[in-house]
């Protein structure tokens, strides 16, 4: 089917004012970076929806891809254009036929109201017309949609509407440092942050003895999977030996709650020189023994920035739920050497801030973090071309958000 364009809508109804001009413009920009390499004529700005024009010769299978990957994005679909009359929007209705299948229901609303019918005409013009004009089977009760809007110019007229992320557009809400280990949660946990329009640069601490096998390991395989959601990350690799070394001297029990700190310090050091204002982890509430509220508070005492975890309130099987819709489940998985995984058999569960304080100090972790630093990789990392579309797999739906 030869469609005109691509129909792109956002939602989030409360903007207003500059709100809503710094949405639309950051939407806009991360919408045509994602698309740039893509064949199609042109990206236009309306009121509340973009459109990409089409033509023959247009790439509409890769455009569906990237938009399912722009959060701020409520909904797209393909479309085809009509004259804003009752006769040739039946025309173009009937082109749908092949595409729709079995029975679909006729959605249709005017944005515009100085023509000579309004919708109710228009949709019973549709319901009288012969089989043989229409090609449809119209029933109220189909799983399938076709809406058709009238404007002053045209009309537009698409089969379904395909569900985008929602949320923000990524920078919306600025810059944050997320803590990305090797396992399934932060992965997760940074994309409910693009979601909400926080521009990620992602830190790693590694275990590798040198760059090529940091660079060779899953790590920035998972970046370029995260970064299609923000077209392109950051990532620091920061060596976790400096204080593995430091913390020989220390009762193992607090190592982890120690570690943490140690870890939100260097995120925020990292945060001070990248302009961000937050640090995002995959940390879920009593998820596991060093997750408890008293070691989180523990270890985020003195810390210069907030600290988010958008997983706080989430079940492992969530989780896991949505890493398997972000693909990103297969790569968690695979066996790696992550910091963490070092278990120690038990735990502070219940560590105090004066604890930490004390073990930080005693093993002069405040140099160990600059030492660490010092030794840091910065890489950069392109957006993976997508072979599929997650977001497109549970699209069918009948009312806008
Ligand atoms: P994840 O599945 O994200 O690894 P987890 O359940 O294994 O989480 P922890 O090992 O306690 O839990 O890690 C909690 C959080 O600390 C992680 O979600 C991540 O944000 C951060 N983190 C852990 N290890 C690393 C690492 N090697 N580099 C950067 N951040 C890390
Ligand atoms: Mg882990």
């Amino acid at each position: 089917m030869k469609y005109d364009a691509i129909l792109v809508r956002f939602g989030e109804l409360w903007l207003k004012g500059e709100n809503r001009d710094t949405f639309i413009s950051s939407l806009y920009s991360n919408v045509s970076t994602a698309i740039r390499g893509l064949r199609f004529k042109a990206l236009t700005k309306q009121r509340d929806s973009f459109t990409i024009g089409l033509d023959g010769r247009s790439d509409v299978g890769g455009l569906l891809s990237a938009l399912s990957f722009a959060p701020g994005i409520s909904w797209f679909s393909p479309v085809i254009f009509a004259k804003p009359e009752v006769k040739d929007i039946m025309k173009k209705a009937a082109s749908f036929s092949k595409e729709a299948k079995g029975k679909v229901r006729i959605e249709a609303k005017r944005s515009f109201k100085g023509h000579k019918f309004n919708s109710m005409e228009l949709v019973g013009a549709m319901i009288r017309a012969p089989k043989s004009t229409l090609k449809l089977d119209l029933d109220k009760g189909a799983s399938d949609t076709l809406y058709i809007t009238v404007e002053k110019d045209c009309a537009m007229l698409h089969l379904n509407k395909i569900s985008g992320i929602g949320g923000l557009p990524v920078g919306t809400s600025g810059k944050c440092v997320v803590l990305l280990s090797g396992g399934i949660d932060s992965p997760v946990a940074s994309f409910y942050a693009m979601k909400r329009g926080l521009l990620p640069v992602y830190l790693h601490f590694h275990t590798f003895p040198d760059k090529e096998a940091v660079l060779k390991s899953k790590i920035p395989v998972m970046v370029q999977a995260l970064a299609r959601y923000s077209n392109g990350a950051r990532v620091y690799y920061v060596p976790a030996y400096p204080f593995q070394a430091a913390a020989m001297r220390m009762d193992t029990r607090f190592e982890l709650v120690v570690f943490k700190r140690f870890m939100y310090n260097i995120a925020a050091r990292i945060a001070e020189k990248e302009g961000a204002l937050s640090i995002v982890t995959g940390e879920s509430v009593g998820q596991v023994a060093s997750q408890t509220i008293e070691n989180m508070a523990a270890s985020q005492k003195g810390v210069p920035r907030l600290i988010l975890r958008p997983l706080s309130g989430f079940d492992k099987e969530e989780i896991i739920r949505k890493a398997r819709q972000l693909d990103t489940y297969g790569m968690s998985i695979q066996e790696y050497k992550d910091v963490c995984s070092i278990r120690i058999r038990r735990p502070a569960t219940r560590a105090t801030a004066e604890q930490v304080d004390r073990l930080y100090a005693k093993c002069k972790l405040g140099g160990v973090e600059a030492k660490s630093l010092k030794a840091a990789i910065v890489d950069e990392v392109r957006p993976q071309r997508p072979p599929r579309t997650p977001h497109q797999r549970s699209s069918r739906r009948r009312t806008p958000s």
